[in-house]
């Protein structure tokens, strides 16, 4: 490769990228705006599948690594009526696709395996440029540049590189979550604790649900989800924790205590994360030089496949810049045809109308209905 690849964005899509460029031996930077990689705790957990995540890290040769982070048990998984009635229950007999790991872990076995200064932290993207010709300027928000060659866009929901591709922006999708945690909940929350159970526990009804997973140790992590405009978020003041906790338990009224103490017992401030996508057939012409992986060209609604494909994306993509050593826009055009397609179907797939919480179909019974035949594909 003769062109030395410049990437925005240290997330799990841009730091595997960087990885298989670095295994194919292709000089690769990456501007990232935090500040250090401690600057932001990084969120909860992710289930990383066989079918695309671990295609990437096998990519990427980091599968003893991966393996080493894994979280044993943490693949059970329950689906509870609003009564805290056990409807499904699955045990983590070890054999799964999807074991889960911490995104604050797998991020750091990410960076542990590229050189030293691949990573620039504390580089803000404010703008990008076309020079023509297939070149690119990057300015920081100190006001520094970068001249490139091959831009990649791995700056997530609000990417600056996007611009360069596509006018489309993200759009509310008319749902938000608020996260909880309850720490020592073995002791301290024993009833939510056993409600969670072992891995990840959905309590799901129209316009409504909670889900929440058993992290490292015993402390639960819960995503209460509400499908409500953003007006109605807005009347909520979430700088005061106790008011605004109250105020989400009280859409939950009549559901099983042990269920509702995941809002009220939570350990720390709850926090509003208003969901956002881009439309699920978004594409653009080639445009020689640059191009976009993961949240920055397909973000979803949260369906438990976003991290995965970003690392898809980031390994297809450093596979096929290392085929094609000699023609970049034949890699581009091929990364992107593919990921494309990956990502409408994803973005399309059966499941989705049951995650939507809006629908009337987001019930305990259609739930279960899914599992039920994933588990009859399954065997
Ligand atoms: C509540 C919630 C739960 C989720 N659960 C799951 C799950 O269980 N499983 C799953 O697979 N996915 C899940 N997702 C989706 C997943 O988090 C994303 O799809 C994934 O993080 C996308 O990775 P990425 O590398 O494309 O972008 P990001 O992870 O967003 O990384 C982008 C990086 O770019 C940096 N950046 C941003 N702007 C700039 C700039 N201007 N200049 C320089 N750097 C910049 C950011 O600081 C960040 O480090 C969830 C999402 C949410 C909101």
């Amino acid at each position: 490769m003769h062109t030395p690849v410049t990437i925005i964005g240290a997330g799990l899509g841009g730091l595997t990228l960087a990885r298989v460029l670095h295994v194919h031996g292709i000089p690769v930077t990456v501007y990232e705006a935090e500040s250090s990689p401690t600057a932001r705790t990084q969120g909860g957990m992710l289930d990383i599948h066989d079918y695309n995540g671990q295609l990437a890290l096998k990519a990427a040769g980091l599968m003893d690594e991966f393996h080493a982070i894994v979280l044993e048990g943490r693949q059970a998984m329950r689906v509870l009526d609003r009564d805290g009635t056990v409807l499904f229950e699955e045990a983590d007999d070890g054999t799964g696709g999807r074991p889960e790991v911490l995104r604050g872990e797998l991020r750091r076995i990410l960076l542990d395996s590229l050189p030293t200064g691949t990573v620039r932290w504390g580089h803000k993207v404010g703008s990008t440029r076309a020079l023509g010709e297939g070149r690119y300027e990057v300015t920081f928000a100190d006001g520094g540049t970068v001249v490139t060659g091959l831009l990649v866009g791995a700056d997530g929901a609000w990417s600056r590189v996007r611009p360069l591709l596509s006018t489309a922006t993200p759009e509310y999708v008319g749902k938000s979550v608020v996260e909880t945690y309850l720490f020592d909940a073995d002791t301290r929350h024993p009833a939510a604790a056993k409600a969670v159970g072992g891995g990840s526990m959905i309590a799901p009804s129209p316009g409504r649900e909670i889900f929440a997973h058993r992290e490292s140790g015993d402390t639960l992590h819960a995503y209460v989800g509400l499908s409500e405009p953003q007006d109605w978020f807005a009347t909520i003041d979430f700088a005061d924790a106790a008011a605004a906790t109250a105020r989400i338990a009280a859409e939950f009224d009549g559901w099983a205590p042990e269920l509702t103490a995941l809002i009220t017992d939570c350990d720390t401030a709850p926090v509003l994360r208003p969901l956002y996508a881009l439309p699920v057939e978004h594409r653009w012409d080639r445009v020689p030089g640059v191009t976009l992986l993961g949240d920055a060209a397909h973000l979803t609604a949260p369906n438990g496949e976003g991290a995965n494909l970003a690392m898809l994306d980031g390994a297809e993509l450093g596979g096929a810049l290392a085929a094609h050593p000699d023609d970049l826009e034949a890699a581009l055009t091929e990364y992107e045809q593919a990921m494309f397609v990956r990502s409408a179907e994803v973005g399309t797939f059966e499941g989705a109308e049951v995650h939507g919480i809006d629908s009337e179909k987001n019930t305990p019974q259609a739930m279960l209905k899914m599992f039920t035949e994933q588990s009859r594909q399954a065997t």
